[in-house]
């Protein structure tokens, strides 16, 4: 058992940071005690928040706790959508706030490093302004550098780029004992050992505190062009994909949704979806070195659209108009949360997306519920959420004993991605929620070697207990 948070702990993280960048009152705590996972039953309030100034006031907190035996858990910009930030056992909650430097950006070596606090809001400005690029977005700006690589957070953009990992050279972190290493550096190669740094991508905290990153960064795409591509039906909008791809053409991004959710995410923001054609809709984002390049690409896609069924195709050419698409695709979460009770991102293979979504969809129609499915349709990933209400003629309408179905549907939806040769989690991470589908998709060996890696690094289990698994 954890040791409670008492007077004499409160006094000794006054000596390492500032008394005002330590939070005990109950509602100063409540920000803190969830993360944008939408249903409140998993949310757990620290016991303190501490807002370190520095990787060495990290490693004194660390320390204490260890020493203490008291839980801590690191967050950044709570934007996580699986509880993982979310403090289990109490304990501490340690944020970045204060540590959201550009510390350099490398124009030779085409890096930045940075502090885990800074936001994807302040990053991407400062790197265009250098006329540089980051490729992988996740949908929400406000996620930090350290979160956004303890998850392994993908986007919209992975599928041509690759996910953060693919982006990380370098990492300081504080272990649970307190000590401070530096892990991988600027350098593209490294055959040096096991790579720890990229065992602690995607360790959701578990397995030490990010402080600084060394990020690569790449010259950005002189043209793009957004096209929206309208079917009559989800099936031949993704089936579409494997044969764009066998052109040997990867664009940006490559997204499908159905119409309703686009109009949906628009009147939310008061943004108008370019087309209304059809029932369901690709948005795929061609980038190339020159105007002529992009629209070769352009017109090869919709050639093959268009001979699998497409009703028409619809290109953005001007930045406003793609700013908005991309917008209201990045807004469907928020239109949607405050009529729903999760949104899962299980990962099939591509050649299995469109009968991974036609099986939800038949699930769907089965027990009456509102299934709307979305993703990133070249890698695989598919986004469902579960919703307590459906819209429909412009209004929300709640559904029938939505309650008792939920578990029923959300265990099936898991049955289809095994069944389909997928994974629980392409981007979101496993967190508090997902925990209960790891040891089905995972062999136990795996699940061992985990356990035995968490051990090594922390054998006092004192980092973000109760994540990824028991
Ligand atoms: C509208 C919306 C759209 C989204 N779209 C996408 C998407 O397209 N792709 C995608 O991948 N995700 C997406 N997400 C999920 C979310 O943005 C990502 O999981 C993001 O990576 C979390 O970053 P964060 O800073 O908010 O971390 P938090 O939610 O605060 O924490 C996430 C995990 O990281 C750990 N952590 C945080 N900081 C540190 C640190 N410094 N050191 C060690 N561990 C740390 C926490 O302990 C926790 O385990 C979306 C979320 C929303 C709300």
């Amino acid at each position: 058992m954890y040791h409670k948070i008492n007077q004499s702990i409160i006094d000794q993280l006054k000596t390492i940071v500032e008394a005002r960048n330590i939070l005990t009152e109950r509602d100063e705590l409540l920000d803190y005690s969830h993360d944008e996972y939408s249903l409140d039953d998993i949310s757990s309030y620290p016991d303190v928040v501490v807002k370190p100034p520095d990787a060495e006031a990290v490693s004194k907190i660390v320390q204490l706790c260890n020493q203490e035996n008291i839980p801590l858990t690191a967050r950044g910009g709570g934007t996580g959508l699986c509880g993982a930030c979310v403090p289990v056992f109490g304990g501490v909650v340690m944020t970045f706030e204060n540590m959201h430097q550009i510390l350099e950006i490398d124009t030779h070596n085409l890096t930045a490093t940075v502090e885990s606090g800074l936001t994807l809001m302040d990053f991407y400005p400062a790197i265009e302004e250098k006329g540089l690029f980051f490729p992988p977005h996740p949908g929400d700006e406000t996620a930090t550098i350290g979160g956004v690589i303890a998850t392994n957070a993908g986007g919209a953009r992975a599928v041509k780029y690759g996910v953060i990992r693919n982006f990380v050279t370098g990492i300081e972190v504080v272990l649970p004992t307190g000590e401070i290493v530096n892990l991988g550096g600027k350098f593209v190669k490294n055959s040096t050992g096991y790579s720890l740094m990229h065992l602690m991508i995607g360790s959701e905290g578990t397995l030490g505190i990010i402080t600084k990153a060394t990020i690569s960064l790449m010259a950005p795409p002189k043209e793009l062009m957004t096209l929206v591509v309208p079917y009559d039906n989800l099936h031949d909008a993704i089936s579409t994909v494997p044969a764009i791809i066998e052109k040997k053409i990867l664009p940006m991004a490559v997204e499908f949704l159905e119409l309703e959710t686009a109009i949906l995410s628009g009147k939310h923001l008061n943004k108008t979806w370019p087309c209304t054609q059809g029932s369901a809709h690709l948005m795929i984002i061609v980038d190339g070195t020159s105007e002529d390049e992009v629209m070769s690409l352009a017109e090869t896609i919709s050639e093959v659209c268009l001979d699998h069924n497409a009703l028409e195709v619809f290109a953005a050419d001007t930045r406003s108009k793609q700013r908005d698409i991309l917008d209201i695709r990045s807004s469907i979460y928020e239109a949607m949360r405050p009529y729903m009770l999760e949104i899962l991102d299980i990962t099939v293979p591509r050649s299995q997306i469109a009968h991974f979504v036609d099986s939800v969809n038949a699930v769907a129609e089965k027990s009456d519920m509102w299934l709307p499915t979305y993703g990133h349709a070249a890698d695989g990933n598919v986004h469902t959420h579960l919703m307590r209400y459906r819209w429909q003629n412009d209004e929300w309408h709640e559904i029938e004993n939505w309650d008792e179905k939920y578990q029923t549907v959300r265990k099936e939806l898991h049955d289809l991605g095994k069944k389909y040769q997928g994974i629980c989690s392409g981007e979101h991470g496993i967190g508090i929620v997902k925990k209960e589908y790891l040891k089905s998709f995972l062999e136990p060996q795996q699940i061992e070697l985990m356990r035995g890696i968490k051990k090594v690094f922390d054998p006092g289990a004192i980092l973000n207990p109760g994540k990824i698994f028991d």
